[in-house]
C-alpha cells in the first residue's frame, strides 16, 4: 500500500523543533507546513477533511488509561492504552472516531513523546512483579503514520529496555519498515485487525489489503516480533462463515503459529451516536442493515443468537489453524463468555494468561 500523506501541515508554535516535527518535515518536504494552532475546517464533511490535515501538537494531561473496555458488566482483560496521535487516514465505515473526535477531527501526532514514556516508566517501576500490556492503537492506528513520524524508533528500543511491560502496535496497514530495523527484546507485539476479505475491501477504506497485512504480520514474525490478530469487528454479512474461514485459512498459510501471542473475537459495536455520525456521511456499507439489540454498555450488537453463532464458528476455525494459540473475547459479559468458551475467567485472570500464552 502507499503511506498516507497529508495535504497540510500544521505545527503548533513552539512545537518546530521537536523531534516529531523534524522527522515529519524532513519525510514530507513538498507538503505545506503552517506554524499555528490548528483552524477549524468548513468542508461538509468535516470528518474526511480533518483525516487530510496533520496537526503536530503537545499532549496534555495524563497519558496512561484503562482501556474502555473495563466497562461494569464486560470481562476485561486489564489493558491500557496510552494515545500518541489521535484519529487516523483511514477511513473504516463503522470506525467509533467518527463519533468520538466528531467535533475534533484532524489527525494529531503528540510532539511530547518523552513525557509520556515518562509516565510510563514511573508505573512500571512502581509495580515491577506486575506484568503489563498496553497499546498504542485506541485513538489512532499504531503504524498508519510510522513512516513519517518515526515514532516506533522511540517506541520499541524503550519497551525492548523494560522486562515487566508489552507493547502492543495494533494496524490495518502493512507500514512496518521501520520496525524491521529495531530489535524489540520480545516485548512487542504488532497485531493486525483482520476481518472478512469483502468486509476488508468494502469497509475499511485506505488500509492494506488482506494479503498485505498477513505478508506484513509474516515479515515482522521474521524480524522478531510476536504477532497478534483481531477478528473484530465480526460482521453479518452474506458469506460471513465462509468469509472469516478463508481470512483464517490465509493467516496460517503463511504466519507462524508459534509467534502468535493472541487472537481476539469482537462483535459489531454501535453506540447510537456512531450510528447518527455513520448516517450522516456518505457511505455504501452495509452495516447499518442488520438487526442490532443494545447491550449493557449501551452499544448495539447483532442480537444475541446469531452472535453467539458467529463467536462459535470463527472460534472453531481459529480452534483448529491455531489449536495453541491463546484467544480471547473483546467486550463480552460474561454469560456470552459462558456460552461460548463454557468459562468465565476473572479479568485478572485473562490478563495473566494472555502474558502466559495460556488463555
Ligand atoms: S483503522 Fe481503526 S482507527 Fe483507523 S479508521 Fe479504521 S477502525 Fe478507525
Amino acid at each position: 500500500m502507499t503511506p498516507w500523506r497529508p495535504e497540510q501541515i500544521w505545527i503548533a508554535p513552539g512545537e518546530e523543533d521537536t523531534p516529531i516535527a523534524r522527522r515529519v518535515r524532513a519525510a514530507l518536504p513538498d507538503v505545506p507546513c503552517v506554524t499555528a494552532e490548528v483552524g477549524e475546517s468548513a468542508a461538509a464533511d468535516r470528518f474526511a477533511a480533518g483525516k487530510r490535515r496533520l496537526v503536530l501538537q503537545r499532549h496534555r494531561g495524563s497519558w496512561l488509561q484503562h482501556c474502555p473496555a473495563g466497562t461494569a458488566g464486560l470481562v476485561c482483560c486489564n489493558y491500557l492504552v496510552v494515545n500518541f496521535a489521535s484519529n487516523c487516514p483511514y477511513d473504516c465505515s463503522y470506525c467509533f472516531l467518527q463519533e468520538y473526535i466528531a467535533n475534533n477531527p484532524a489527525i494529531k501526532a503528540f510532539t511530547n513523546i518523552d513525557d509520556g514514556l515518562a509516565e510510563i516508566a514511573t508505573v512500571l517501576r512502581a509495580h515491577p512483579q506486575r506484568d503489563f500490556r498496553i497499546g498504542t492503537g485506541e485513538l489512532a492506528d499504531s503504524l498508519a503514520l510510522d513512516p513519517i513520524t518515526g515514532l516506533t524508533s522511540d517506541l520499541v528500543p524503550f519497551f525492548a529496555a523494560h522486562r515487566n511491560v508489552t507493547l502492543e502496535l495494533k494496524t490495518k496497514s502493512d507500514c512496518i519498515d521501520n520496525l524491521l530495523r529495531l530489535d524489540p527484546q520480545d516485548r512487542v507485539v504488532v497485531s493486525w485487525s483482520v476481518n472478512a476479505p469483502t468486509i476488508c475491501s468494502n469497509d475499511e477504506a485506505g488500509t492494506a489489503s488482506l494479503s498485505e497485512r498477513i505478508a506484513a504480520a509474516r515479515r515482522v514474525q521474521a524480524a522478531g516480533y510476536r504477532v497478534g490478530f483481531h477478528f473484530d469487528p465480526l460482521i453479518e454479512h452474506p458469506g460471513w462463515a465462509e468469509g472469516y474461514r478463508e481470512t483464517v485459512a490465509m493467516i496460517a498459510a503463511v504466519v507462524d503459529p508459534r509467534r502468535i501471542a493472541w487472537i481476539s473475537l469482537g462483535s459489531l459495536r454501535l453506540s447510537p451516536g456512531l450510528r447518527t455520525a455513520m448516517r450522516a456521511r456518505p457511505t455504501t456499507t452495509q452495516v447499518l442493515g442488520g438487526e442490532l439489540v443494545p447491550g449493557p454498555d449501551g452499544k448495539a450488537r447483532v442480537w444475541r443468537g446469531l452472535r453467539m453463532q458467529m463467536y462459535r464458528t470463527v472460534e472453531g476455525y481459529l480452534r483448529e489453524a491455531f489449536p495453541n494459540v491463546p484467544s480471547y473475547l473483546c467486550m463480552e459479559p460474561a454469560s456470552v463468555w459462558q456460552q461460548v468458551r463454557g468459562e468465565v475467567p476473572s479479568d485478572r485472570e485473562v490478563a495473566q494468561r494472555l502474558v502466559a500464552g495460556a488463555l
